[in-house]
């Protein structure tokens, strides 16, 4: 068997699962290179402040190289084109094929295909839309008055895949610039969204909230229709009716990653791939899935979300350590499933938690808006000083 040094790791994502994994098996000293198709962690939580122009995009980011440079793993920036599982190999676009002894996989997720999808922008899809999307918003400020519609979808094959909290993001805080340039009087916006009861995973509390919040800013409603296709000009539902929108902010519910498609994991109906609960791909000793990528098992209302990546790369990291030990101890993920999120307002924010035992959403007008702030800035200096 080879000794702990000469095993070579390869992560594959540079999101907060695959960073997260690469810097916790640094931390044991092992061989890692860790594979991304961007040379840069894209921070989404806090990219919901690009498309206002609250922050620049490159403050929602931070270098590979760098963090690269201060933890110690090897970066190759490429895309993944095939998993290899039983062959311990996968394969890069330009690169080739790259052998490894422990495969830590976190690409995240795919997105599901909606007719007209390129009418839209997304806050959680390629980074550089959420630029696209600013250059929207401020043309339609530019001009004075607008029609807005934001919303999200739903995959019924994995409803962990859904993604709301952003949408209401964004939605509040454009709303918000919107008052401050007393320009919200010539506005309109419309949430919409195909499931009956959007929002009702974070729990009973934080779906009245929400309700509220959307009556308080005259927000209109489309929700419980079947969305068949986005038009130049708007949305239109299985009912026939049409909303008109100038700009459509749609979050499509996430699917497994298409690149898995063409490899040998064991996938769920909605392609995410199937692990067990110390994250370990099913049927395979020396792969782990994490974060997004992973099929989640649990509680009916568990979601994806980012907390949950870094809580799942830190135990592969741990279990893969034990597994070149020989040792039996592992840890898993399934009993800290949660849901967890500081939801932006622009000038405050509500504290959304739900877990197996209670839900609750606690409105922090202000000082909520800080603490993400706060939370943003910690997450990056400690992971780029390593502290
Ligand atoms: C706008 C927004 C706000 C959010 N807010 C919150 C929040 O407040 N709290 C919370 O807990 N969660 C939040 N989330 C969810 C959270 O961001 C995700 O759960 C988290 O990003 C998942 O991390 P990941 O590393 O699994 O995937 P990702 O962050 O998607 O990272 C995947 C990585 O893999 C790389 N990659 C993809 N495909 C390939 C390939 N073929 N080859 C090589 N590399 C590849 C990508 O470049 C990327 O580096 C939010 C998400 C969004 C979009």
């Amino acid at each position: 068997m080879k000794h702990q040094n000469q095993q070579r790791i390869v992560v594959v994502g540079g999101g907060f699962a695959g960073v997260e994994a690469a810097i916790a098996l640094r931390k044991k000293k092992y061989h890692v290179i860790l594979v991304s198709d961007r040379d840069y962690f894209f921070i989404y939580p806090i990219s919901i402040w690009i498309p206002t122009g609250k922050i620049p995009f490159h403050q929602s980011t931070l270098s590979l190289t760098k963090l690269s440079q201060k933890h110690g793993f090897g970066v190759i920036i490429d895309e993944l084109t095939k998993v290899n599982g039983a062959d311990k190999n996968i394969e890069l676009k330009r690169t080739g094929v790259l052998d490894f002894d422990y495969l830590v996989l976190a690409i995240g997720a795919g997105k599901m295909k909606h007719p007209g999808l390129e009418h839209t922008f997304s806050i959680c899809g390629q980074p550089e839309q959420s630029l696209s999307m600013k250059e929207r918003f401020d043309a339609l400020m530019e001009r004075g008055h607008g029609k807005i519609a934001i919303g999200f979808g739903g995959n019924p094959k994995d409803k962990s895949g859904v993604r709301g909290g952003p949408a209401f993001e964004i939605m509040f805080n454009m709303i918000h610039v919107l008052k401050q340039r007393k320009l919200y009087q010539n506005f309109s916006f419309t949430f919409f969204a195909p499931m009956p009861e959007p929002g009702k995973r974070m729990g009973n509390s934080g779906y009245k909230m929400l309700d509220v919040l959307l009556n308080k800013e005259g927000i209109a409603k489309k929700v419980g229709k079947k969305i068949t296709g986005f038009e130049q000009g708007g949305i239109r539902f299985e009912d026939d009716s049409f909303i008109e929108s100038e700009l459509t902010m749609f979050i499509p519910a996430s699917n497994g990653a298409p690149v898995l498609q063409n490899s040998d994991l064991p996938l769920n109906e909605a392609g995410f791939v199937l692990i067990d609960d110390h994250s370990k791909v099913q049927g395979f000793e020396n792969i782990y899935a994490i974060g997004d990528v992973a099929a989640l098992e649990g509680p009916e209302w568990k979601a994806k979300q980012g907390h949950m990546a870094v809580i799942m790369a830190q135990q592969a990291a741990f279990n893969i350590h034990q597994q070149i030990l020989g040792s039996p101890r592992r840890k898993g993920y399934q009993q800290h499933l949660n849901i967890l999120c500081i939801m932006d307002t622009g000038d405050g924010a509500g504290f959304v938690y739900r877990d197996s035992k209670r839900d609750f959403f606690i409105p922090m007008p202000v000082v909520g808006h800080w603490l993400k702030i706060l939370w943003g800035w910690h997450f990056k200096l400690t992971r780029t000083l390593g502290i």
